[in-house]
């Protein structure tokens, strides 16, 4: 789950790390001016607070010299929709916008804290090149950015911090100022269970160095650690996706047209690439989990229904620890409350499978059944075709 700016700027002050002034979030015209007066005497700068990089050069980030030019800012960025090039081609609505006081800038450096999976650590990713897109750096200058792994247990060390601030040219007077931010950093990125914290740009100003922007990504698998954050509604899931983590099914939303109700992620991976070599599209991942009842059959179909675009629904159960019959009879009540009109393809393998399939062939409700995965996947891909 990603962080807007000015969630990801309060817990960097929460450690202590600079930021710019903030005047706080505005969502209406009216609240423009005790903002500005909380983000100190100007110049300020207004940011759309919107879950995407690249506001600067879409135009989502104003510099404004007077509380008038504020104003015509705000009222130009509220309610605009957004496009960026990290928005895949679709616009963001701006619905808040942050506050804060202008830096005075005299360079700005890349920062981020990564997941190395190659590793299995925590790396810090530095560039003297901030503010603009590291991606491009990377392909353009790769010598221009530095990647320190460390240990997550450990923490980062005070060396490898020190060699991250004499690669991006800092001053030796200025070092000990950015350990210390590099250090909070990666104590925030571990103890938070973050996959992503960037700091782009990490600005020299007079005062020193400040965090001007932040992105910070919260593991999702990680929430359960953190009270506060658990309760939080990812604005970026579907309500299909939210309803699926409250019923604490693994949901994914996708844009294909055949539902798949698998149990176990393995599977259901294999499901859906089984159904593209088939020739069709899944609409969704979805891992009903090792030990599906006959309620979390119900609220799956219920949530894979949700999707209009869905034509033909797989069931690709194994019954390893969870029966096959328990399956069958959630499958039968889900269908009964249901009243499935498109087709339904259920393939069964495991423990007492001869009983499930005695169930559903005798229910009478028009399930086709399948031997084997690629039976099931050229059964569903066609059956969709003409549903
Ligand atoms: P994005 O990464 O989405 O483009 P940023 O927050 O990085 O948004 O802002 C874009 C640019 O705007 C920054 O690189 C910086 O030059 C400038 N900027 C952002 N915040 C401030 C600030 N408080 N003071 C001065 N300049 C800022
Ligand atoms: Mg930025």
């Amino acid at each position: 789950m990603k962080l807007l700016e000015y969630e990801a700027k309060s817990l960097l002050q929460g450690r202590g790390i600079p930021t710019p002034l903030q005047g706080g979030v505005v969502r209406r015209l009216q609240d423009i001016t005790p903002a500005l007066k909380r983000a100190g005497k100007g110049p300020w700068v207004l940011k759309a607070q919107v879950l995407a990089g690249g506001r600067g050069k879409a135009g989502g980030v104003k510099i404004v010299k007077s509380p008038a030019e504020a104003k015509v800012a705000l009222k130009g960025l509220l309610g605009l929709k957004l496009k960026t090039h990290q928005t895949g081609g679709a616009a963001l609505t701006i619905r808040e916008v942050l506050v804060e006081s202008a830096a005075k800038i005299e360079k700005e450096f890349y920062f981020s804290i990564v997941v190395d999976r190659r590793e299995g650590m925590a790396a810090v990713i530095v560039s003297s090149q901030g503010g603009v897109e590291i991606e491009s750096t990377a392909q353009e200058s790769p010598e221009a950015i530095l990647k320190l792994s460390f240990d997550p247990d450990a923490g980062l060390p005070d060396f490898k911090a020190r060699r991250l601030g004499f690669f991006l040219g800092l001053s030796v007077d200025r070092i000990p100022a950015f350990v210390s931010f590099a250090k909070s950093c990666a104590k925030l990125f571990c103890e938070l269970d973050l996959s992503l914290l960037e700091v782009n740009p990490l600005a020299l100003t007079p005062k020193g160095l400040a965090a001007l922007d932040a992105k910070v990504v919260l593991d999702d698998n990680a929430l359960y650690r953190h009270a506060d954050y658990q309760k939080k509604a990812d604005p970026e899931a579907s309500a299909a996706e939210r309803e699926a983590k409250k019923a604490g099914l693994s949901y994914i939303g996708l844009d294909g047209d055949i539902g798949c109700l698998v149990n176990g992620a393995g599977l259901a991976m294999a499901t859906m690439d089984t159904i593209a070599l088939a020739g069709g599209r899944p609409a969704n991942f979805l891992d009903v989990g090792g030990s599906a009842d006959e309620k979390r059959v119900i609220e799956a179909f219920r949530i894979i229904l949700r999707d209009s675009k869905v034509r033909g629904i797989l069931v690709n159960i194994f019954g390893g620890i969870v029966k096959c019959d328990m399956i069958a009879a959630g499958l039968l009540k889900a269908m009964a409350r249901v009243k499935l009109k498109i087709p339904l393809v259920v393939r069964l393998e495991g423990t007492n499978v001869e009983e499930a399939k005695k169930m559903l062939s005798n229910s009478g409700l028009g399930l086709v059944p399948a031997d084997g995965l690629w039976d099931a996947a050229k059964k569903i891909v066609e059956l969709a075709k003409g549903s």
